[in-house]
């Protein structure tokens, strides 16, 4: 019913020698692509090589970001149409470091999430929650906020055909994996909280879980009900290790 997606986000790391070899490697590792989909999300001034090597092949091609306004004087950005003319298939968005590091608030999260469907890039929405808000015991309603937010923007019509990933903040680059429990029961929430507003939308809505996959605990997340993918760091610079996520989500 819903099939899984694999996204890979290499953050600010390669150069155009590490990101060729890294994608003769995902291209050789990467076969039998039937069961599920496949992205990678390059820095920006690398997409252009990573979609001429990807083109005819399965595995699609994203962007970690994009600019809140359409088009103009805005030096230094990266509009939603030039990832569009790229055949960029994904962005993502309100990724933690984005929120944390560079103070991206909901209202922001909500217009590059509207320009990027707008030009038919899906967004890769994320929310999480940090390690403080969880020891509070408000993971929950905090994950619910950060959905809200931009649903109160877009509609739930405005949610269909978009991505979303759980990205405890804790758990991103650190090596502490949330246990495939923990994972499970946000996934689940969010999907009650979209239940709620349409049904058939929280149906078929992809949530992917971030934070520190890896091939040795990839399946068991990939095992629990509302888990439908991942956003992988650290492990998606690495062609064997990423494979192997992949295989373990088919
Ligand atoms: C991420 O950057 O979205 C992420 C989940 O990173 P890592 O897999 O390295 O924790």
């Amino acid at each position: 019913m819903r099939p899984p997606l694999v996204v890979g986000n290499w953050k600010m790391h390669g150069s155009t020698a590490s990101i060729a070899n890294l994608l003769e490697d995902l291209k050789a590792g990467l076969t039998d692509l039937d069961k599920v989909t496949v992205s990678v999300c390059a820095p920006f001034v690398y997409i252009g090589q990573v979609a001429a090597s990807l083109q005819g092949t399965k595995v699609q091609w994203g962007a970690q970001n994009l600019c809140d306004h359409e088009q103009g004087a805005y030096t230094g950005e990266i509009s939603a149409s030039m990832l569009s003319d790229l055949g960029c298939r994904y962005v993502i968005i309100g990724h933690s470091e984005r929120r944390t590091l560079y103070a991206e608030d909901n209202r922001l999260i909500a217009a590059k999430y509207q320009l990027a469907q707008r030009e038919g890039v899906t967004p890769i929405l994320c929310v999480g929650e940090s390690l403080e808000q969880r020891e509070a015991g408000d993971t929950l309603s905090w994950i619910e906020q950060q959905l809200m937010a931009v649903i109160d923007a877009v509609g739930a019509e405005g949610l269909r055909g978009a991505v979303l990933a759980y990205e405890p903040i804790w758990a991103i680059g650190t090596g502490k994996t949330a246990s495939p429990e923990q994972a499970q029961q946000v996934h689940a929430h969010i999907r009650k909280v979209l239940v709620a507003i349409d049904d058939s939308l929280a149906q078929t809505i992809q949530i992917l879980y971030g934070g520190s996959v890896k091939a040795d605990n990839a399946k068991e997340l990939f095992e629990q009900q509302d888990i439908d993918g991942a956003l992988v760091g650290g492990a998606s610079l690495n062609a064997e290790e990423f494979a192997a996520i992949v295989k373990a989500a088919k």
